[in-house]
């Protein structure tokens, strides 16, 4: 049995039960705040993300936690992108070929 799910990436990585059982059950143990720490103290902002506290592979619920919009980008930005980030920053902004 292969599906759709076979060649498509990055939501495969996800199990099954990730929108239905996991992160519902992340948010609510959380209360829907977010659990980032911003200069020592939780941020403690509505939060409707959950994000990965260690290995993304790992989707054990202590292994996870509720995330703000805000905490979360800026965290995923601080993981993955940082190198992008890099060389966006040192580009000039491009102009939208549309506008003048
Ligand atoms: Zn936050």
């Amino acid at each position: 049995m292969s599906g759709g799910w076979a060649g498509s990436n990055r939501r495969a990585e996800l199990p099954h039960d990730w929108y239905t059982v996991i992160r519902p059950a992340v948010l609510e143990r959380d209360e829907y705040r977010c659990r980032a720490r911003l200069d020592g103290r939780v941020c403690g902002r509505p939060a409707n993300q959950v994000d990965h506290i260690g290995d993304k592979h790992d989707h054990r619920i202590e292994m996870l936690q509720a995330l703000c919009a805000r905490c979360h980008a800026q965290k995923s930005s601080a993981q993955g992108n940082a190198a992008r980030w890099t060389v966006r920053m040192r580009r000039p902004p491009e102009r939208h070929p549309g506008l003048l």
